[in-house]
């Protein structure tokens, strides 16, 4: 598809952010051009609509800026998986490793109900535990996941096998 090139273009890569070694990858940039952010949120609706997707759940914090367009479009309520203390409702919590240390993600119970069809969003998969983590919430309170969908693969670090066989869709690798 000739729009995800100029997606790609736009997203900007900053060396050694948030520390040494690490090439970050900024979709903020994207952001400010509103032809390829429309192209962004268009390639997802376009791949999800008709899919009988009731719930979008979106990865804080940047899943908060691509789920959203994307669930109106498709007809689909959002929910937002937050990181520990944020949300005010009851939750659900599942820990996960990062490269240093351990992170959370929390889902407000009562938000997904059994049997309904999610769609997970994040930015970016690196190792893959994050999106593996929303996916246990949401299949801890028996939705089913259909896939999860991000901007940005990094195919090196593998992070599709710790999907544990969940289709994954990315618009851009990077190596
Ligand atoms: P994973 O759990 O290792 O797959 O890391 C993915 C999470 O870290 C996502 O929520 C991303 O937003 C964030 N992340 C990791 N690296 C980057 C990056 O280069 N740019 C933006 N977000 C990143």
């Amino acid at each position: 598809d000739p729009r995800i090139h100029g997606i790609k273009t736009k997203i900007r890569v900053v060396p050694n952010f948030p520390k040494p070694g690490i090439m970050f990858q900024d979709i903020t940039t994207l952001l400010l051009d509103p032809k390829a952010f429309k192209d962004t949120i268009d390639l997802f609706v376009e791949r999800y609509k008709g899919k009988n997707i009731s719930v979008v759940a979106g990865i804080e914090a940047r899943g908060f800026i691509f789920g959203p367009p994307i669930a109106l479009a498709i007809g689909a309520k959002f929910v937002p998986l937050r990181k520990p203390k944020k949300l005010p409702g009851d939750v659900i919590f599942e820990e996960y490793t990062l490269e240093y240390g351990r992170d959370c993600l929390e889902m407000h119970v009562g938000a997904v109900q059994l049997g309904e069809r999610a769609l997970v969003v994040d930015d970016l998969i690196a190792t893959g535990g994050t999106l593996c983590a929303a996916m246990n919430l949401l299949e801890r309170v028996g939705a089913e996941v259909v896939e999860c969908a991000c901007l940005i693969e990094l195919p090196d670090l593998q992070g599709r096998e710790r999907l544990n066989g969940k289709p994954l869709y990315v618009l851009v690798e990077y190596q």
